[in-house]
């Protein structure tokens, strides 16, 4: 089950205040030595994954508005995610899905309209994700193996059509609520109670969605999480298969 609860208090600010207090001595004559070295980038990476991987994910996109300084803002904190899709803004969005691989995302299916699907018969739901599936490796090169069905909503039969069609379908572990006026800092106390191996719902479409990107990131370095991969074996998140130097 998707958590919702939030759990205050778990969200500390890892870094800043020792690597400023240190340079603030330094500064003063008071320290000789050099400052310990800035936490490294969370790339996945940077030899700092101990405790694991998480999955961050943002649905909905690609937006005119929103995708493109959502990578950048993905990028500047070395952050990789996986970002599901609707058909029919790929399709008039093609450019962005382009961004989405050229940034490194990886990239998902979250059906062509974004309906529910679980009141659609069979052949409408082979439709909506086919339609997708296609559209994505014409832009991409690449067949999404990852789906994720519009607002969670599924049953035997749309989760069949998806594997029938290569896919696995993906939920979440820790749902943000980021489309329901949340501030950045309210979306980061839910996304930072996420655990190894588990999976952040976040949408492409909300600025304070961008703005929590980089204490996101902050926390999971601070636990040495890495954002990794969905698994489409396990469901799980995992170190990059396309990522050599980590460890
Ligand atoms: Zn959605």
């Amino acid at each position: 089950m998707p958590r919702h609860a939030p759990a205050p208090g778990r969200f500390a600010p890892a870094f800043r205040r020792p690597v400023l207090a240190m340079a603030a001595a330094v500064a003063a004559g008071l320290v000789a030595v050099a400052a310990p070295a800035a936490p490294a980038a969370a790339t996945s990476g940077d030899g700092h994954c101990e405790a694991g991987y998480v999955g961050l994910t943002y649905d909905d996109g690609p937006t005119p508005e929103y995708t493109e300084p959502l990578l950048s803002a993905l990028r500047e904190n070395g952050v990789r995610a996986t970002l599901f899709n609707i058909g029919e803004k790929a399709e008039k969005n093609r450019e962005l899905v382009e961004a989405e691989k050229e940034a490194g995302m990886w990239i998902a299916n979250h059906s062509w309209s974004h309906p529910n699907l679980t009141k659609l018969p069979e052949d409408e739901i082979r439709s909506q994700l086919a339609r997708t599936q296609d559209l994505l490796e014409e832009i991409t090169g690449t067949a999404p193996t990852l789906f994720r069905p519009p607002f969670g909503s599924t049953d035997a039969t749309v989760k069949g059509v998806a594997e029938g069609l290569g896919m696995t379908q993906i939920i979440w572990d820790v749902d943000t609520r980021d489309w329901s006026g949340k501030s950045a800092e309210e979306i980061v106390e839910e996304a930072v109670t996420v655990q190894s191996g588990e999976i952040i719902l976040m949408h492409d479409g909300y600025p304070a969605t961008i703005e929590a990107i980089p204490a996101i990131a902050e926390n999971l370095r601070g636990r040495d999480l890495c954002p990794g991969m969905i698994s489409p074996t396990t469901g799980k998140a995992v170190k990059p298969a396309d990522d050599p130097v980590s460890p």
